[in-house]
């Protein structure tokens, strides 16, 4: 039992492959010359995509992950002797190895605690607050992930709650959304209503995990805080010369619903597991599935038995083991780890 095949399938949504719909448009943006690094009439194109997706005159650039997207946009609303407010268990914090402090030069990061891996307004401007002097670095800005890091979504009055804390402050708002999409769809809400309308000056649109090839957008709503932005990207290495291959995907996904699609089926399909677990004897399903993340407390006989059988996942993300599910994911995938999960009881 020892050789089954890895498994990778619920290890995480970026364990799985490139859509159909995003390999198509780089297909077809394969074609003749264009002009390098984003001076081309498809990025163009995509641009304009995003200003109608969500209904205001944002400013949006295109880098190759979400590190970078997280890094260089709290690095423009940040001077290197300010502060970031994040959850303790934000990917900016726990995965980014240091890369926000890095891009802004120091720019440290405040932890607030977190429930459900969502923040407090009142444990936000307690941080905000408790230290005025210049012995201390300034908060300067917040950082949200949607949906976060324990697979639960922000409502939209959570989010704009957070932000009417932030402005009273001078605290410009960001937002980590690896899985923006996952969130929306989730929520059913318009992409303005936990955005902008709500207060927030920027998002890291997350375009790898809904299965999209290398790509993040950096969607700037205060346009103001996009100054330079293009400089910062080419320093960091993260300015595409053939960037027509990212934008067509943007394209696609953006202007036929497919982001929907592919973010309805892994959270749907997240929800079918969870449930699945749930009624197996000993399982604890830990927090709320929100979005396309499951978190379930496993007893050591299923957590065991399930690697031997091939399946790889994280236990060490939010106190128990996760379970990813993404556009790839079918509902024959899930059926087989419950299967599997069942046979080891
Ligand atoms: C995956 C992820 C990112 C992006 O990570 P990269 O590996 O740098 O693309 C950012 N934030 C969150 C919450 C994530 O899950």
């Amino acid at each position: 039992m020892s050789t089954a095949a890895a498994k990778y399938h619920f290890a995480s949504d970026n364990t799985s492959g490139i859509c159909p719909e995003a390999w198509q448009a780089m297909a077809e943006a394969n074609a003749g010359y264009q002009p390098s690094y984003g001076a081309d009439a498809i990025t163009a194109a995509a641009c304009e995509s995003f200003r109608q997706f969500f209904e205001t005159d944002c400013e949006v650039f295109f880098v190759f992950n979400g590190t970078s997207a997280n890094s260089l946009s709290l690095a423009s609303l940040c001077q290197s002797y300010h502060s970031v407010i994040c959850s303790d268990v934000a990917h900016v914090e726990t995965d980014e190895c240091g890369a926000p402090e890095f891009f802004s030069n120091g720019s440290k990061l405040l932890l607030a605690k977190s429930s459900l891996g969502k923040l407090d307004p009142t444990d936000v401007e307690r941080l905000i607050t408790h230290r005025t002097d210049l012995h201390y670095p300034r908060p300067r800005a917040l950082s949200l992930s949607q949906s976060t890091e324990l697979g639960s979504t922000y409502r939209p009055g959570e989010i704009a709650g957070l932000c009417q804390v932030a402005k009273q402050h001078g605290v410009h708002v960001h937002m980590d959304g690896a899985r923006f999409f996952n969130a929306l769809a989730a929520l059913g809400c318009k992409p303005a209503d936990i955005t902008w309308k709500a207060g927030v000056d920027v998002l890291c649109c997350g375009g790898t995990k809904l299965g999209m090839a290398v790509t993040e957008a950096v969607v700037f709503f205060n346009r103001d805080l996009a100054r330079d932005f293009e400089y910062r990207c080419k320093q960091a290495g993260q300015l595409c010369s053939k960037m027509r291959f990212i934008s067509a995907q943007w394209l696609r996904i953006l202007s036929d619903d497919t982001w929907r699609k592919h973010a309805n089926s892994a959270n749907h399909l997240a929800r079918k597991l969870a449930d699945g677990l749930g009624h197996l004897p000993g399982v604890q399903i830990l927090y709320p599935v929100d979005a396309n993340a499951v978190f379930a407390r496993l007893p050591e006989s299923i957590k065991t038995g399930l690697k031997e059988r091939g399946w790889i996942f994280y236990s060490f993300i939010g106190g128990g083991s996760r379970l990813m599910c993404s556009w790839a994911t079918t509902e024959a995938d899930v059926q087989a780890f419950l299967a599997d999960a069942q046979a080891c009881l």
